[in-house]
């Protein structure tokens, strides 16, 4: 019988995926290696991380770990992006969105006196953190702090208005098997966390003019929130969601560039969004693959259906136009168990062709870097996509964008090594 091998150490996955991907920033292989599987904190780097920006809990809870487990009150002190930098390995500034996990491997001390990720006890590079800026120090009327109401993210660049908390696409027959908006809800809630289930848009405007009057670092703004399948404060999700679009671009006309994440729908409800002022519009797939798309979006099957799903997609281009309708995927939700695909190779293939056929419309997606969230489906008992994966998809996007001759995204501030700012996948790093 055979001895059992043991499984490589992190520090040997990072070296192979460097081997063996070469033409990609290794800063942004370090990068997607922190999202899929988080960072832990020591008691001193966590002491100086809590006079920074902290983290927001702007939507889902992007942890690895829940609440009740944080040992070192985490929630409450770790920050919310942090800039890799410098270092025995030359890093270039990276922004990298914190996703807790008190076990994993990269864990950020201090070091002398300064915060320093460090991998398996080798220090990899240096750690700044975002110094909190002066509208999150401030309060709205009725003592709501800005930070609930109008978060920041990307090193201050996009403005974050979860406006509906929750999420109807309820309970195991309907929600994202991937997604714990509804549980992380109960867990801030239970945590002592002001969230307001739905934001009232005359707070929202409340908080933008608070951030209009001191800052210039904000670009964008994202409305946002759960799906609607019923109705909301009696209105249909379009409805919904563009009224805060309306809203905001009455008070600040094209201050920033404005952005809705909201379910593919059907054309002229997709056009209110559009109408209210709205540039750009973020109608998530998800997955690419037809079997995994019903298997881990049950909700989205069933009451709209993948075809449909897609087509509404195109069809909204024809509205926004090509390039300013980008819908997200889960990059890794492809290869989870128990239905994703066995072989790292078929979920890149299957997602190339995702990309490629909304690439050669001109539709740009993009992808956030699935980490599995313990109070998710798929997250209670499974690790994270491999790194080769990752890797593998960094390469497949940014060769398929230049094939189709598309430029990044738009709505994502600068592209490239050094520059990008978008912080919970490597894609505009690589570009
Ligand atoms: S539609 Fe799916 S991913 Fe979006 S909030 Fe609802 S359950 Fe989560």
């Amino acid at each position: 019988m055979s001895q059992p091998t043991a499984a490589p150490s992190r520090t040997a996955e990072i070296d192979a995926a460097l081997a063996e991907h070469s033409s990609l920033p290794p800063e942004a292989i370090f990068k997607e290696d922190l999202l899929r599987g988080g960072v832990a904190f020591s008691e001193d780097a966590l002491r100086i991380a809590s006079g920074f920006k902290p983290k927001s809990y702007f939507i889902f809870s992007f942890d690895l770990t829940p609440i009740d487990q944080m040992e070192q009150a985490e929630n409450l002190r770790a920050p919310e992006e942090m800039c890799l930098i410098g270092g025995p390995r030359g890093f270039r500034r990276t922004i990298v969105s914190v996703r807790v996990n008190p076990a994993s491997p990269h864990r950020v001390e201090l070091v002398e006196g300064r915060l320093t990720l460090m991998l398996e006890g080798e220090s990899v590079c240096d750690v700044q953190l975002q110094e909190i800026p002066e509208y999150y120090r401030r309060s709205l009327e009725n003592g709501q702090p800005v930070t609930q109401v109008a978060p920041t993210i990307e090193w201050g660049y996009l403005i974050y208005l979860t406006v509906y908390r929750k999420c109807q696409y309820f309970g195991f027959q309907e929600e994202c098997r991937f997604c714990d908006i509804n549980e992380n809800f109960r867990q801030q809630v239970a945590a002592g966390r002001p969230y307001q289930t739905v934001k009232p848009i005359d707070q929202v405007l409340e908080a933008l003019e608070i951030i209009a009057s001191s800052d210039n670092h904000a670009k964008a703004y994202t409305v946002t929130g759960g799906s609607i399948t019923r109705h909301l404060k009696g209105q249909q999700e379009a409805d919904f969601y563009a009224d805060y679009v309306r809203a905001i671009e009455e008070r600040f006309p094209n201050r920033w560039i404005g952005k809705v994440v909201a379910q593919a729908l059907p054309v002229e409800e997709a056009r209110r969004f559009h109408d209210a002022g709205a540039q750009i519009y973020h109608p998530n797939y998800e997955v690419w693959d037809p079997r995994l798309f019903a298997e881990l979006c049950p909700g989205k099957e069933a009451y709209v259906g993948r075809d449909e799903w897609i087509r509404r997609i195109l069809d909204a281009a024809e509205i926004f136009r090509p390039s300013h309708v980008i819908p997200n995927f889960v990059a890794g939700i492809e290869t989870a168990l128990p239905h994703g695909f066995e072989t790292i190779e078929a979920a890149l293939d299957s997602t190339t062709e995702g990309l490629d056929f909304f690439m050669s419309r001109g539709i740009t997606p993009r992808f956030t870097v699935w980490c599995p969230e313990p109070l998710s489906v798929l997250g209670k008992d499974q690790g994270p996509a491999p790194l080769a994966y990752h890797a593998g998809l960094l390469e497949r996007y940014r060769d398929t964008l230049r094939h189709h001759g598309l430029a990044p995204p738009p709505g994502y501030g600068e592209a490239g090594i050094g520059n990008a700012v978008f912080s919970v996948s490597a894609f505009m790093d690589v570009l």
